[in-house]
């Protein structure tokens, strides 16, 4: 039902962008469209139907999981067969006139650009898009939100797995594989990205991955986790401090609590994801660390670990009930350290819904 829908609602949507069939090449996409998880696939969306192509490895697999598309096994590359598919039916996909094949300008590589134009004859015409499939997936369904949701509660437990294992004179891989290894125990399918454990100086790195530096005696521990459970992604940080924080650590990690706190509040139908951004800004500028504030207050959160929208400076896109988006100030001080909290939400009718909330004081070990 909900992939027949999805390639439905596609297929409406190169219409209005005056293409005849759109071909999907990036994984996430082709999931997302007809359920199939395999590592190699292409599906060309047609009002003729949409197929799948992919090859012998996944025979079984793609007879079990993909739904709504029709699924061609071939023997060649994916790209090369569609691209062969596509020039039997030229006639009847665009008539007389030149059939515009649409591509996903975001993850088509040049040199497979190259290689779809020299396979395709003259009559057909490549045209880029951008973010058919991805627009669609930025608003989440009741499924996906529940699949989000037990990988949130999932995710959210390996804070507890991270509070017995951060003590002074351990490394931070050790605290991330303590973390990893707990999550495949649960059941994760695997990690949304490297587990990022910064301790001491280095939590001054907003994305800086365990490292086999050894936890100082003294100083901030940002931990930056998630995990993907039936494909769905988790995210979320918890800043703690390792032996008694002093009054300017406790002023940092205040003022970005509070900014994470008025950004999720400030999240709601109708406000723009801009708005949510300049709200978080605001106060941090307010407490005098604006400038330690060095990136986008969150981002989108789906079948992949950075989706659309962007919650950034600038952007207009407008909160919509079932976008999924975290919320995520940091500041960071080169040479003294960082404080980032991160939270996924899912934006409600009235407001929005803290995927597997927990405290944000400040816990110190
Ligand atoms: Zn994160
Ligand atoms: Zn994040």
């Amino acid at each position: 039902m909900k992939h027949k829908y999805r390639l439905n609602s596609v297929l409406d949507s190169i219409e209005e962008k005056g293409v005849d069939v759109l071909l999907v090449t990036h994984l996430p996409n082709i999931r997302y469209l007809c359920g199939f998880t395999g590592s190699a696939g292409a599906i060309v969306v047609s009002k003729e139907g949409s197929r799948l192509f992919t090859d012998g490895r996944y025979t079984e697999q793609a007879r079990n999981e993909v739904v709504g598309c029709k699924v061609e096994i071939a023997s060649k590359p994916p790209l090369t067969a569609a691209a062969a598919w596509l020039k039997e039916r030229r006639r009847s996909l665009a008539g007389r006139k030149a059939c515009y094949v649409g591509i996903e300008g975001e993850h088509l590589t040049v040199a497979e650009r190259r290689q779809l134009s020299s396979l395709l004859p003259s009559g057909f015409q490549l045209k880029e898009t951008s973010g058919l499939v991805e627009r669609l997936r930025m608003v989440k369904d009741a499924d996906e939100i529940k699949c989000m949701r037990a990988a949130g509660v999932l995710g959210a437990s390996l804070f507890g797995t991270a509070l017995k294992t951060i003590r002074p004179g351990v490394k931070e891989t050790e605290v991330a594989a303590e973390m990893e290894y707990a999550a495949r125990c649960a059941g994760a399918e695997g990690m949304s990205f490297p587990t990022i454990i910064a301790a001491g100086k280095r939590s001054a790195l907003p994305h800086g991955r365990a490292s086999t530096a050894r936890i100082p005696s003294r100083g901030f521990v940002v931990c930056d986790f998630g995990v993907i459970l039936a494909g769905y992604c988790s995210d979320r940080t918890r800043t703690v401090h390792v032996g008694p924080p002093g009054r300017e650590a406790q002023r940092m990690y205040e003022a970005v609590r509070e900014a994470q706190s008025a950004a999720i509040a400030a999240v709601k139908p109708g406000i723009k994801v801009g708005e949510v951004d300049h709200i978080a800004r605001k106060l941090l500028e307010k407490s005098g660390f604006g400038k330690h504030f060095t990136h986008s207050t969150g981002h989108g959160v789906g079948l992949e670990i950075h989706e659309a929208p962007r919650v950034a400076s600038g952007q207009t896109e407008m909160l919509i009930p079932g976008m999924v988006i975290t919320i995520e100030p940091g500041v960071y001080v080169p040479e003294r350290g960082g404080v980032r909290i991160e939270d996924v939400v899912v934006v409600t009718e009235r407001g929005c819904e803290i995927l597997s909330p927990s405290s944000t004081a400040l816990i110190t070990i």
